[in-house]
Formats: structure tokens, sequence, C-alpha cells
């Protein structure tokens, strides 16, 4: 798969793609990263790619030429055509649907994604009403450009490109993974986290400055572990996440830990 960002700040990207999965996915083939320099397409002198917005107001906008050749210049198919050829672009901003897990997973079967990454106060609309598929967000806050969120989106859906994680099963197990498929070995056989947030994950050593671990989880019992861990996912996302609950169908035993943990509290 092949992602295309593009920015007016292409040496951002120095850095937060070179480590671990992202890095051995983009060794192994498994994805490409192209950073375009939205200057470059820019036609004047000073390389402008901002100008003030028409009405008035503050800041400065991202102007759409520099955008539009930009897109053009990667090859990408026309926007009713795109869909069908597995290729999207996508305009960050805080005005758009929420990325979640679930758009990742989508995505993780296209084959090129191009992101375009906003500054100053935004895009020119003409950006999101003629050239883009749709507008993504990464989180109900504002930040100061689209280049932390392209970064959010690259990593999160690399992970999910098959093959891209050194052990397949650990996608299946995390937060918010939809999935509870069993992988083969191990312990946490059954312990999908089928949309809620992952259980507490503990390592060496079993005791550190008087803080134990869990001693189920050194019990060697299997089932008890599948249990415990169940019961501790369910119980993070209903303190942390109780919205998420809605969205997951609860098994007779889930049903129980809910209950005793309610007694609980
Ligand atoms: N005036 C805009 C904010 C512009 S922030 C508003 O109030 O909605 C500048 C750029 O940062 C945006 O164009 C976008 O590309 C990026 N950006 C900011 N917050 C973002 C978010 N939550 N998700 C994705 N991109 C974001």
């Amino acid at each position: 798969m092949k992602f295309d960002i593009l920015t007016i700040f292409p040496d951002f990207f120095r850095g937060p793609l070179d480590y671990g999965i992202v890095r051995r996915a983009r060794e192994a083939g498994l994805v490409e990263i192209g950073i375009h320099d939205l200057r470059a397409f820019a036609r004047d002198r000073h390389r402008t790619v901002d100008d003030r917005p028409f009405g008035g107001g503050e800041g400065m906008v991202l102007k759409p030429e520099p955008i539009f050749e930009c897109v053009e210049c990667l090859g990408i198919a026309p926007r009713e055509a795109r869909g069908g050829v597995g290729e999207s672009v996508i305009l960050l901003s805080p005005q758009g649907k929420l990325f979640n897990q679930e758009t990742a997973e989508e995505m993780a079967r296209l084959k090129r994604v191009v992101l375009i990454c906003g500054r100053y106060e935004g895009v020119d609309e003409r950006v999101s009403c003629f050239l883009a598929d749709r507008e993504l967000s990464v989180g109900e806050y504002v930040l100061s450009g689209g280049e932390l969120g392209a970064t959010v989106i690259v990593d999160a859906v690399t992970r999910v490109i098959p093959g891209a994680l050194g052990n397949a099963a650990s996608a299946h197990q995390e937060s918010f993974s939809r999935s509870r498929a069993a992988p083969a070995d191990g312990p946490d056989s059954t312990c999908g986290s089928g949309g809620l947030l992952d259980y507490p994950h503990y390592t060496r050593p079993a005791e550190f400055r008087g803080m134990k671990v869990p001693e189920v989880l050194v019990s060697g019992n299997h089932d008890e572990i599948r249990r415990w861990r169940r019961g501790q996912a369910l119980e993070k996302t209903m303190h942390n996440r109780p919205d998420l609950l809605d969205r997951v169908a609860l098994s007779a035993e889930d049903k129980e830990f809910v209950e005793q943990i309610e007694d609980q509290n």
C-alpha cells in the first residue's frame, strides 16, 4: 500500500515514520510512504502556498492550486473512479468524521491513500468539495497542522496491514479490536478484545518496590487468566469508556462480570 502525504513541512516526517512497526513495514515493502512538498507546486517566486481569507477574518488559508496540482501529479484516479481502484484522497481536518480503529481497518484494504495536511486557518474549501473523497479528524481538538494527524493515520493503518505486526495474533486482542478470533497458541487464545479496551499487561519482575503482579497471572491456570483478563477489560471499559459497551455483544459470562463490577461500586 502506498501513502502520499502532502505538506508544507516535509521535514516534519523525518523521524516519526522511521521507527518500529512502520519502519519494518516500509523495509519489508508492505508500505511505501511518499512525502510531497506543496511549495514545489507553488507558481510564484516566493513559493506562496497560502493567502488571506475571502470575506475577511483571522489568519491565512492554504491555496487550492498547489494541492490540486500535487494530487494530479501523483496519477490518482478521478474522484468518481477512486473507490473502484482502491484509492482515497483524505483531507485532515477537525471538521472531519472521527478516525477510529474501524476506519484504520477499512483503510488497510486500500492500495493508495493520499493525506492532505492543512495549516493555519485551514484549507480552501474547494479541496474538500471537489478533490478529496473525505475529511478525517484524529480527535476532538484543534492541532496546528495536519501532519501529526497524518502520522497517526499512517501508523494505525500500517499496523493492521496483514504481515506488519510480528505477532499476527496481537492485533485481534488490542483495545477497540472487534475481532475475537482465537489465535493458535498461548494463554491469551480466547481473550480477544471484542470492541473493549485492552486488559492490563505485566512483565518481570513479579515484584517491584513492593508492587506485585496479580497472583492469577503467575498461577499457570490459563482459564483463570482468560477470565481475569476479560473481567479487567470490562472493568476498565466501564470506568474509562462506558460508551464502548453499547456497541459490544456481551456473553453471559461478561454480563455476570458487569453485574459484579456494578455491585462493587
Ligand atoms: N480553523 C480550523 C482549524 C485549522 S487547524 C477549525 O477551526 O476547524 C489547521 C490544520 O490542522 C487543519 O487544516 C487540519 O489539516 C489540521 N488539524 C487540526 N486539528 C485536526 C484534527 N483534530 N484532526 C485532523 N487534522 C487536524
